[in-house]
């Protein structure tokens, strides 16, 4: 079966590739370095997390002739192990043999000593599936286990191995993986493959393996089963019959932004395509869930369902309390869903319930403010200049090819990527409907360069023109400056310009490099712009200040 072709193909070769359980590897890696190798261990958790894979790499280290972190992967033991054929590890699945006679099979073995290693490890994989008298069998060699063996149980099912087996084991429980870590290791896999792919469809395969790398490797051998040459957000939500995360935010903006008649219209469509309404309020809490824990930190590995940008699209629109109070709406809801004979009329009543909630709120004169219908960001105009329209009498900022050759001269790597910065974050203001046009003037454009007071950006022709307009490349200076406290010049230069640049620099000879240059800049004015805080505090007064 192909899936178990990456499977198999990706799984940990090292401690360093195992995903997700890194204080459970660091704390056996340091056992191993302190000999301080306890007879028994029971690995319990989820399956698909790793327990097996750290066994066997456990296993292949503490017989290592020189580990280092990691075995050497090329003395005898190592060798014997990477073969399949070390004498002294000793596998055994109790799903298919668990009676009494496997176990004893392998415990009469268990007095001798090894034959190539240290130690001899057996590995007994789905132990709570072992009967109760292969369990007592077991016991006997766990209460008095000669120095040159160790055990790894591992286990799903923790509670069904018996006790007096449990107290004999140093126990560690492997946790389910974060959507974050899961998502990255498929990515690298998938890079490695050579696959293309759609960083939102590895998000959604990674959400349904449910903390199990194991399963999200499956769940991309079914996709890639269907279409071999690439993943495509379309492909997974048709073969799994998914809500797509992008519409379940739509149907949540949609409820913030009064379109009730449209978002209930939605809600009976995607409930008459099938659609699980009780799995769909979960989604939404999570949703909401998601925007409050990134209104706090911003940190995108806390985010389990939405992205830093849907994230902060819902912040834009939606105050920290409306979101406690529909966090509140949702949970009473999906508590009460047993009780409900027909679950698709309270959620519509609560989803009501929420925008209702929310008008409420922008009755306060400010607060229209902060209400931003999907209209009036897209009418919010962007900073684009039109061949056809574009006025000669704008100033352009278009420094000479020798004054940007100079900067480009005094450039360095290390301030490029601080600068790098902007263009990081950059995503984050597509949603802001001041800050919009920022991002829309530098979307698509690359840093191409950077010096102490200058930054020099590429792009296409008119990118570079829109940059370069004085009034923009005025504003976009303030911008970078609050923003990132980056107090540079921004030039722009299109790929023509971009190349002559390069050969320019070519030819100058080395001992005209790192020259300073003066880079003359805008005056920064006194009048300062509200921080977002202050503006919150503007718009809602002590709510912020209660919630926080
Ligand atoms: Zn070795």
């Amino acid at each position: 079966m192909a899936y178990q072709v990456l499977y198999r193909t990706y799984r940990p070769a090292k401690f360093a590739e195992v995903v997700g359980q890194d204080y459970i590897v660091k704390t056996l890696v340091n056992a191993i370095k302190n000999n301080k190798i306890a007879h028994a261990y029971l690995f319990a958790g989820p399956r698909g997390t790793g327990k097996t894979s750290v066994a066997k790499l456990f296993a292949k280290a503490i017989n290592c002739q020189d580990f280092k972190d990691e075995a050497c992967d090329s003395c005898a033991n190592c060798k014997a192990y990477l073969e399949g054929t070390h004498p002294d590890i000793i596998e055994l699945d109790a799903a298919s043999n668990n009676g009494v006679d496997d176990i004893r099979e392998i415990i009469e073995q268990v007095p001798y000593a090894p034959l190539l290693g240290k130690y001899k490890v057996y590995i007994i994989d789905e132990v709570h599936m072992l009967t109760t008298p292969a369990f007592n069998a077991l016991l006997k060699t766990l209460e008095e286990p000669p120095a040159h063996v160790i055990f790894i149980l591992a286990t799903t099912d923790p509670q069904k191995v018996i006790p007096t087996v449990l107290s004999r084991c140093q126990r560690y429980n492997f946790s389910k993986i974060s959507i974050y870590e899961i998502k990255k290791r498929t990515m690298e896999i998938l890079k490695k493959e050579g696959i293309p792919f759609d960083e939102k469809a590895v998000e959604e395969l990674s959400r349904m393996a449910e903390g199990g790398m194991r399963d999200a490797l499956s769940l991309l051998e079914q996709c890639l089963s269907y279409n071999p040459n690439e993943l495509k957000l379309e492909d997974v939500e048709h073969i799994f019959g998914l809500t797509s995360v992008a519409e379940e935010v739509e149907l949540y903006n949609g409820v913030h932004s009064k379109k009730i008649s449209e978002v209930v219209e939605k809600i009976r469509t995607m409930y008459a395509a099938g659609s699980d309404t009780k799995r769909l309020a979960i989604d939404l809490l999570e949703i909401v869930k998601d925007a409050l824990i990134y209104s706090d930190q911003g940190k995108e590995r806390l985010l389990n369902r939405i992205t830093p940008l849907e994230a902060q699209g819902i912040l834009n629109r939606v105050s920290r309390k409306t979101l406690f109070n529909d966090a509140a709406e949702l949970e009473n809801l999906i508590s009460r869903e047993r009780q409900s004979q027909n679950f698709l009329v309270y959620l519509e009543l609560c989803l009501i319930k929420m925008a209702g909630d929310f008008e409420k709120e922008s009755v306060q004169p400010i607060a229209k403010t902060a209400e931003i219908k999907e209209e009036e960001v897209e009418e919010e105009a962007p900073v684009e200049v039109k061949e056809e329209d574009f006025d000669p009498k704008i100033s352009i900022v278009e420094p000479d090819r020798e004054f940007l050759l100079s900067i480009l001269l005094d450039a360095n790597k290390d301030l490029k990527i601080s600068d790098q910065i902007i263009y990081n974050k950059l995503d984050l203001y597509a949603y802001d409907p001041e800050k919009r046009k920022f991002y829309q003037l530098l979307v698509g454009t690359e840093l191409f360069a950077s010096n102490k007071d200058a930054i020099i950006v590429c792009g296409s022709k008119s990118q570079a023109d829109n940059i370069n307009t004085r009034s923009m490349n005025e504003e976009l200076y303030r911008f970078i400056n609050k923003e990132f406290g980056i107090d540079k010049m921004v030039y722009a230069i299109d790929q023509v310009g971009k190349s002559e640049l390069i050969n320019m620099y070519k030819r100058t000879p080395a001992d005209q490099r790192n020259r300073p240059v003066f880079v003359e800049k805008y005056k920064i004015e006194e009048k300062k712009e509200p921080t977002p805080e202050e503006k919150l505090r503007d718009l809602f007064g002590d709510v912020v200040k209660v919630e926080e």
